[in-house]
């Protein structure tokens, strides 16, 4: 068993007068780990974090962070954690070498011109090291801000929405960014609302919905757990595919997002050849067929009831 570098048991957050932001969730995190925090917007997912980083007091429940209690001893490992606030932008008018230098004198850290190149280049930045921060693109701006989370060397690093309104590839950039600082052995705890992130990137992930989490466990875990199996698509098969299917004894239904297709749940692996078969030597019309495996967003599709896009909840 991988040490425990966060546990959470119990946490609450009120605002007042009457928002219930984070609602009795608990929850542990392991060393080396990433662990992201999905949800729509207003989830909870920053209230989380910034109670983690002891910006924050909980209203109730217990953290402990690096060994450390939350409440009494954060000053003890505040040093041993990194942030990347949401939304983050540096400094215009620094170079990222000079925002380097001035965020690691914050930390009181005395940092040498070949640690900051060499944080530099642990970004890929290095052609942008003289330029004013300003004229950096929006993923570039995200990568400096994670060379300053990592100033002091953290063990625990809490990335809050590292990607949001990012294009594909500056998205798919920081994604193997965020794969390189794990697997050089830094716990992160990563918040997000995109579901091929949280997929893609995590070792366990906790769905949070208005302040509750209603789902957590390894991508894999969660799909086997939530998602239908594996799905046989029929693709154009329409309401005639699902008639002939059902004469020949095949449960299946219309594909809610595209009604032309029907879609055949196969609950065990072991079914899937013979239920193939049994399609192939009927005659039920379609253009074509292929299986498909669900994926965390299906979880989250049945859970929730409604797909998200950019963090909004979509009827
Ligand atoms: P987002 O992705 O939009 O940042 P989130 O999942 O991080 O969402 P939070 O920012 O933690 O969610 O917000 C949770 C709830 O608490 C929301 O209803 C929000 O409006 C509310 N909230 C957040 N900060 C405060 C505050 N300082 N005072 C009052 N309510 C707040």
């Amino acid at each position: 068993m991988p040490e425990i570098v966060v546990e959470v048991e119990n946490l609450v957050k009120y605002y007042p007068p009457d928002v219930k932001a984070v609602d009795d969730i608990s929850f542990d995190i392991g060393s080396g780990t990433i662990f992201s925090m999905l949800g729509p917007n207003g989830a909870g997912k920053t209230t989380t974090v910034e109670i983690l980083e002891g910006l924050r007091n909980p209203t109730s429940g217990s953290a402990q962070v690096l060994g450390a209690d939350i409440f009494k001893d954060y000053s003890k490992i505040r040093k041993r954690v990194g942030t990347l606030p949401q939304n983050f932008e540096p400094f215009d008018l620094l170079k990222p070498w000079e925002a380097i230098s001035y965020w690691a004198s914050l930390y009181d850290i005395r940092i040498s011109k070949k640690e900051i190149d060499r944080l530099i280049e642990s970004v890929n930045l290095m052609d942008r090291k003289n330029l004013m921060s300003k004229k950096l693109s929006g993923g570039e701006k995200r990568k400096l801000g994670i060379a300053l989370s990592l100033v002091n060397n953290p063990e625990l690093l809490f990335l809050d929405e590292p990607t949001t309104g990012l294009d594909p590839k500056a998205r798919r950039d920081l994604w193997n960014l965020i794969d390189i600082i794990r697997d050089k052995g830094t716990t992160i705890f990563l918040t997000t609302h995109y579901l091929d992130e949280a997929e893609k990137l995590s070792n366990d992930v906790a769905i949070m919905h208005k302040g509750k989490i209603i789902a957590q466990g390894s991508p894999d875990s969660l799909v086997e757990k939530y998602g239908k199996s594996t799905i046989i698509v029929l693709e154009g098969a329409g309401k005639a595919g699902l008639a002939k299917l059902k004469e020949i004894g095949i449960s299946a239904s219309i594909d809610e997002i595209d009604d032309r297709n029907v879609l055949v749940e196969v609950k065990r692996h072991s079914e899937m050849k013979a239920t193939m078969a049994r399609i192939a030597n009927s005659d039920v019309p379609m253009n074509d067929i292929y299986t498909k495996r669900e994926s965390l967003e299906d979880v989250f599709l049945s859970l929730i009831g409604s797909k998200m896009e950019d963090g909004v909840l979509k009827e």
